[in-house]
């Protein structure tokens, strides 16, 4: 049976340490780091994710200011929200909850975030420059990857790495922060031909496709570690990852469960790089 990568307890203890620097940098500067979210419409998805948020932000010591926008928000109003936030001195990281309601441009509050505010690190040049391995800021999602790997003590150098999912948020950074780690990676989507046979090549196998229970035992060389980024509502309202952890688990050498493994690292890693962004501030 695999050892279970117990991502609460992981994202605890990096939230004990953002806590401890936080203080140590208010006492320094006089001043804490802010985060900024904002959330147009009333999702209620988004408003849980938001209230999260906000909720660790307490509990590292930030200051943080929530924006509640109603759904008929025009681009304009967005954009002068926005453009509020990258002057305002308080607020570090901004962060605008996606998805928006369709009559708003994603891509143009993207552009728009000041790249050294944009603590989800979806701006281009903050893209950039992970792609050349010159960054303040990882996206969310694959850098609570990389913490549970490293913090369960696992090398990547020279492991076979592959990631299942090409998305800009999730797949695409993950493939280059397991290359920067010294991994040898193949990233898999759905035109990928005899997927099982290139999973099963996997030392480290990364889902991230969002369908539940996907990846089953006889897509897993025995031994590998399993990292399921998967986060699905199955029928009877429970949440399920891509991986189908009760066949996968015994072949694994390490997996991590959903709930409870990806899931909590992200909005910590949110944490660490609103912390990153107010260091970078009075450099
Ligand atoms: P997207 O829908 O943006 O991307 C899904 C990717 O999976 C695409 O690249 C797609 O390929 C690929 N794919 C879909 N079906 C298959 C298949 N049958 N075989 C191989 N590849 C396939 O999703 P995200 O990247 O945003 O999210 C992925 C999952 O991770 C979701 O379940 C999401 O909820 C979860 N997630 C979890 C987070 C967390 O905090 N734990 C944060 C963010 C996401 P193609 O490009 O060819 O269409």
């Amino acid at each position: 049976m695999a050892n279970i990568i117990d991502g609460k307890a992981i994202s605890a203890a990096i939230r004990a340490e953002i806590k401890e620097e936080t203080a140590a940098f208010e006492k320094e500067h006089g001043f804490r780091p802010g985060l900024a979210v904002i959330i147009v419409g009333e999702d209620p998805a988004s408003q849980v994710y938001v209230r999260n948020k906000r909720r660790a932000c307490d509990e590292v010591g930030f200051y943080s200011k929530a924006y509640e926008l109603p759904a008929s928000t025009t681009q304009q109003e967005l954009n002068a929200l926005v453009d509020k936030l990258n002057e305002d001195p308080a607020i570090h990281g901004i962060l605008c909850q996606l998805p928006l309601p369709k009559h708003l441009d994603e891509n143009e509050v993207i552009l728009r975030i000041d790249p050294k505010k944009d603590v989800d690190a979806f701006h281009p040049t903050n893209v950039g420059r992970i792609m050349i391995g010159d960054y303040s800021f990882l996206p969310c999602t694959p850098a609570g990857v990389m913490a549970l790997l490293e913090r369960s003590g696992i090398d990547i150098t020279g492991k076979e790495c592959v990631v299942v999912g090409r998305s800009n948020i999730v797949g695409k950074p993950q493939a280059m922060l397991l290359l920067h780690a010294n991994g040898t990676v193949t990233v898999c989507h759905s035109r990928t031909k005899n997927l099982a046979e290139v999973c099963r090549r996997a030392d480290i196998l990364v889902a991230a496709i969002g369908k539940a229970d996907f990846f089953t035992a006889d897509m897993i060389k025995e031994g590998a570690v399993v990292i399921d980024v998967g986060m699905n509502r199955r029928a009877d309202g429970k949440l399920t990852g891509d991986v189908d952890f009760d066949s996968v688990a015994p072949k694994a050498s390490y997996i991590t469960p959903v709930p409870g493994g990806v899931g909590p690292m992200t909005i910590t890693m949110l944490m660490k790089n609103t912390l990153t962004a107010a260091k970078d501030s009075v450099r």
